[in-house]
């Protein structure tokens, strides 16, 4: 090898090593150690050595992620331990029962038990030779489950290499795979923003994304993984189920956050009835709790059933899932002008939350599930949010329930409604439907979009009812007289609101394009628009095919943002908005213009405090030092500036006036 190609291995090693380490800090730890623009650097500088050394790409590398050609079926692998089932309990009696079972078989040993979540995923087998992951596989039916290898290499949390200090190299490792509940329900937003059937619930979510054949798409869905057993490991085992789970940890893989450890099932009890309330804190589903025998030399005599080992138990909480009578469907208009029908529900409980409405999608939906108003049905609440009714309880009807007609006027305005042609949706075709400004304008509003605190649903209809706001472009105009006569807004929240709609200002483009709320374009399409046409008026004059030519936008999107330009109502709002002085011009890559970018004040600005500065840099996803580091990447100079100033220079910082600053925030 010459020294060159010894000199580019040796880097792409340090560069793979390093990596992977701040994945570990990011996705693991949570928390992160460098930016996200100096990660970007790394894996950078690697794709550049790999691209110009093809043959020497460590397969541990962070870019052999996604790799792989769609599969037409998953191959087939047998495991070599049985991936068993668990026993079940529902109450503290049956547990205390399982404790006493236990311990007889044990013979009176003192018995100390592991508690961990259950994680409502699904399990997942991973194994790892010589440190390095070669094979990720479903449960199955517990004997033979599905190589789903390429898949799991996309979940960041999984090392493609176990940590040397673990001991761990030849391992079987046991864990559960499951989609967050804010990942879910952004996916299913999206999923119902691109008019694809939502998910019913993140299980179904996790279990559809592992399982999908082209890799590129289970990378794009948002998977996290925990490990709650080594099954096997060629070297030695530790004593404990609780060190097993530390090795497992240092090896860096994730286990489960809560595990905790007691000498008495009334101690374990306790910790589990603390959790059983607080269930929807965690983030994930948790569908219960796990105790296990903590040594495994106990765990070996005791063994296992058929199904299940005799040394764990899961204690269930109680399901979320519940029935109750379906009153009425009614019809709700979207801001796309779509008709949704809505469950209204008699109110029930379920999981601690009362429930009393639960989106139908659409129409087809509400044929396919076969219900029927007067039904009773079965409500689950997935994704600790979102109710779902999964079905009618054909069982329970009388005969007095009536058949749903879906209306064939829009019931906000009583314009005609139109389904084109292959869509699930029926529409309203006034694009002045007051249901449907009403909606665009909450829209525009929302968290993900522009922001702005204070305007809820009563504060939209009474603006738009009493014709304060037709569109998004009037909000800018509002002055704090103009809401303080309205219901429920006192003069201080009026200063506020306003002040609110004035700082969504500087939201950045990318926001923008979503919050105008075209159809089919989520977060996530209005970046790669914003990304790949650079400005407002790019996109606008852009035709169809070349929108269709942006990687990620399919042709049914590019119709659809062709669609929304070519009206000029639209643009004419366009327009207005910028008039408004709302930025039309696409910002830096990932989440904000100044992602990753440390800041650095002295002296005194002109157009703004310090503190209005720091907050802005921090919106727009920047950081704030208060002295010159090595963190630092550009000083602002205000007036006078002190002796920052002269420490910058000698550490060759890049020094911004208050105008460049200010050009570079707007650039967002
Ligand atoms: P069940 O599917 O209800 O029979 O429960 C058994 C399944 O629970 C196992 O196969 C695992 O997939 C899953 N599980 C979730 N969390 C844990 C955990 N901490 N320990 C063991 N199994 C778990
Ligand atoms: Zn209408």
């Amino acid at each position: 090898m010459t020294t060159e190609r010894q000199k580019a291995l040796k880097r792409m090693k340090e560069l793979v090593e390093t990596i992977s380490y701040h994945d570990q800090r990011y996705y693991v730890d949570d928390d992160p150690e460098v930016s996200d623009f100096e990660y970007d650097m790394l894996v950078k500088e690697l794709e550049r050595l790999e691209s110009e050394h093809p043959s020497m790409v460590l397969p541990e590398s962070p870019t052999q992620r996604v790799s792989g050609a769609p599969l037409d079926e998953f191959p087939q692998v047998e495991h070599k331990i049985s991936m068993l089932s668990l026993d079940n309990c529902y109450s503290p009696e049956e547990l205390r029962n399982f404790d006493q079972r236990v311990r007889k078989w044990l013979e009176d040993e003192p018995v100390e038990y592991v508690v961990e979540l259950k994680v409502d995923g699904l399990s997942i087998a991973l194994l790892y030779e010589e440190g390095m992951l070669v094979r990720g596989a479903t449960r199955g039916d517990g004997r033979t489950g599905e190589d789903v290898t390429s898949n799991v290499k996309t979940i960041r949390s999984i090392p493609l290499k176990l940590g040397p200090s673990s001991g761990l190299a030849t391992a079987e490792i046991r864990g559960e795979v499951y989609m967050p509940a804010d990942s879910f329900r952004r996916l299913n937003s999206e999923r119902e923003e691109a008019d694809q059937t939502p998910f019913a619930n993140p299980r179904n979510a996790a279990a559809g994304s592992i399982r999908q054949l082209d890799p590129r798409v289970a990378a794009s869905r948002p998977l996290e993984a925990v490990f709650y057993a080594l099954s096997h490991s060629d070297g030695s085992m530790p004593p404990t189920h609780f060190q097993c789970l530390e090795a497992l940890r240092q090896a860096g893989l994730r286990t489960s956050p809560y595990v905790a450890r007691f000498r008495s099932i009334g101690e374990a009890l306790d910790h589990i009835m603390t959790w059983e309330s607080k269930r929807d804190t965690a983030g994930f589903e948790v569908d219960g709790m796990v105790v296990k025998v903590d040594s495994l030399d106990q765990q070996r005599r005791l063994g296992h059933t058929a199904k299940n080992p005799r040394w764990a138990i899961a204690y269930k909480f109680p399901p979320k899932q519940m029935t109750t009578k379906l009153l009425e469907i009614r019809v709700q208009v979207g801001r796309t002008g779509a008709l949704t029908p809505v469950a209204v529900l008699e109110p029930v409980e379920i999981g601690g939350v009362s429930v009393s409405r639960s989106t139908l999608h659409n129409e087809g939906e509400v044929k396919r599930k076969g219900l029927m108003v007067g039904d009773y049905v079965l409500v689950e609440r997935a994704g600790d949010v979102i109710p779902q009714v999964v079905k009618p309880i054909v069982e329970r009807r009388t005969g007095d329930e009536t058949e749903f007609v879906m209306p064939t006027d829009c019931p906000a305005c009583g314009s005609e409604t139109a389904r084109e042609e292959g869509e699930a949706v029926r529409r309203c075709v006034n694009a002045s439907c007051p249901a449907q400004v009403k909606e665009r304008l909450l829209h525009f509003c929302s968290r993900d979009a522009m922001d702005i605190e204070g305007i809820g649903p009563s504060l939209i209809d009474q603006l738009v009812d009493s014709e304060l706001v037709d569109d998004a472009a009037d909000l800018y105009s509002l002055s704090p007289s103009d809401l303080m006569g309205l219901e429920g807004v006192a003069e201080r929240s009026a200063a506020n609101i306003v002040a609110s709609i004035d700082s969504s200002r500087v939201m950045g483009f990318e926001r923008l394009l979503f919050a105008l709320g075209i159809r089919h374009v989520g977060g996530t399409t209005a970046r790669d628009l914003a990304r790949a046409f650079g400005d407002i008026d790019a996109i606008i004059s852009a035709p169809e095919e070349e929108l269709s030519k942006v990687p990620g936008i399919g042709a049914v999107v590019a119709s659809s943002v062709r669609q929304f330009f070519d009206r000029s109502e639209n643009l004419s709002l366009i327009e207005r908005l910028r008039e408004h002085r709302l930025s039309m011009t696409a910002t830096m890559p990932r989440s904000g213009p100044l992602d990753g970018m440390t800041f650095l004040f002295t002296g005194e600005l002109r157009s703004m405090s310090r503190q209005e500065a720091g907050s802005l840099v921090e919106s727009l996803g920047g950081n704030v030092a208060s002295s010159v580091s090595k963190t630092v990447d550009f000083v602002v100079a205000g007036e006078s500036p002190g002796s920052k100033l002269a420490n910058a220079k000698k550490l060759n910082k890049k020094i911004l006036s208050e105008g460049d600053f200010i050009d570079m925030a707007k650039a967002g």
